[in-house]
């Protein structure tokens, strides 16, 4: 098969599409633009082996540059896309060049939320490799750590930060540490070991207004307490990248709306990674994933939909988590459970969760038990029997 497929975005969703369009032997142009400037390389590290002085640059490389130029992959970096023009079937970036496609991949991902609080200006944010150089640097020079969020991201700043000896607060709205994901006897297990490491941790409180008083900041929390730091950073979710897309006039709700193959509204475009709304069967609903296996498999999906091979999404979701000693695997999506076991030992942190919903398994959390996690994968791909064409 021949054209020339264009994708946007240079994140783990958009580097798959571009190898695995290769792997099934597409012949045509393949070009990849991206705002960032640099090389496509991996996210997870950022915030745990990279920010931890573990990890180098090069070692996140997806791969070598060498590698773009034998599988004849166009990079476009540091440019951005402003305008998709799906009739005349052409991008338009910001310096004014068309970029004409046959197919379009958007693999735009998703932005940090902002701090909805006056004087948060500067505040830090990781989201890519400029931001982490940029939190090592400011953290190098920090003796107290201010950080408003307590889910993934907060968390594993803040286990960098405390394991190089800041001074170190959580700022939470929620009752307990990544309530979004996780059920009360994990989010203890992390609060008790981050508690033990230093950290304090402020449940049920958000920023309201942050002062700069010389080289510091001072932060008014809701609780009518005050936290002095160094340097202020949040992790509060994301924002699915969808400007493009919807003034492109394709479908979307909380993220890019797709069919099972990763097709927009519009059949030549589709959309792949943190930007895609997707019906997923294990969690049986529409719904948008932030993670790493996701974008690698829709983008996966993606490129053999378009050499003709079609394959609906249906892959069991799995995510994870390393703060201090804790390697948290998630396998599933377990909103929606009505019942949980526990197997092994929370004394030790050693244990998983199983969730069910009417008498099934639907997910399985697994601390330190890298095993399970395995099992827990193999288990929610054969036992979930579910209705080929549900709700899309
Ligand atoms: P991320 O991927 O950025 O970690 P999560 O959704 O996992 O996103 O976690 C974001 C966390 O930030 C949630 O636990 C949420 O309750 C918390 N949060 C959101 N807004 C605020 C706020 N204004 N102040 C403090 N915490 C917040």
């Amino acid at each position: 098969m021949t054209g020339q497929v264009v994708i946007v975005g240079s994140g783990h969703a958009g580097f798959q599409a571009a190898a695995s369009l290769r792997e099934e032997g597409f012949a045509g142009g393949i070009t990849l633009v991206s705002a960032d400037d640099g090389l496509p390389s991996q996210k997870p590290p950022l915030s745990k082996g990279f920010l931890q002085g573990k990890q180098t640059e090069e070692s996140l490389l997806f791969r070598v540059p060498a590698w773009y130029e034998t599988n004849a992959v166009t990079l476009r970096l540091g440019v951005r896309v402003v305008q998709i023009d799906p009739l005349g079937s052409q991008l338009k970036t910001e310096t004014g060049d068309a970029i004409p496609y046959t197919h379009l991949i958007l693999a735009t991902g998703a932005a940090n939320r902002p701090l909805p609080c006056p004087g948060a200006d500067d505040v830090l944010y990781l989201r890519n490799l400029a931001d982490a150089r940029r939190i090592g640097a400011r953290l190098e020079q920090a003796r107290r750590v201010a950080i408003v969020g307590g889910g993934f991201i907060g968390l594993e700043l803040a286990a960098v930060a405390a394991e190089n000896r800041k001074t170190v607060t959580v700022v939470e709205a929620g009752s307990r540490l990544m309530e979004r994901v996780l059920p009360p006897v994990l989010s203890g297990v992390f609060r008790r070991v981050h508690e033990q490491q230093g950290v304090q941790i402020r449940l049920n409180t958000v920023a309201q207004c942050i002062e700069k008083q010389n080289e510091s900041y001072s932060i008014q929390l809701s609780d009518g307490q005050t936290v002095a730091a160094d340097l202020v950073l949040a992790g509060i979710g994301v924002i699915p990248e969808t400007n493009l897309a919807q003034a492109a006039g394709l479908v979307c709700d909380n993220g890019i709306v797709v069919n099972e193959y990763g097709q927009t509204s519009v059949s030549n475009i589709y959309a792949v990674g943190d930007c895609a709304n997707q019906y997923n069967p294990f969690a049986r609903r529409r719904l948008r994933l932030e993670s790493v296996q996701n974008a690698v498999d829709q983008a996966k999906t993606a490129a053999k939909h378009l050499m003709g091979e079609a394959h609906p999404y249906r892959v069991v979701p799995w995510f994870w988590t390393h703060q201090y000693h804790l390697k948290l695997q998630m396998a599933g999506i377990s909103a929606g459970y009505d019942q949980f076991s526990v197997a092994g030992n929370p004394e030790t942190d050693t244990f998983s969760v199983y969730y069910y919903a009417d008498g099934q398994l639907i997910a399985v959390d697994s601390l330190n038990r890298p095993g399970d996690h395995l099992k827990a994968r193999k288990l929610l791909e054969a036992g979930s029997c579910l209705p080929a064409h549900s709700e899309r």
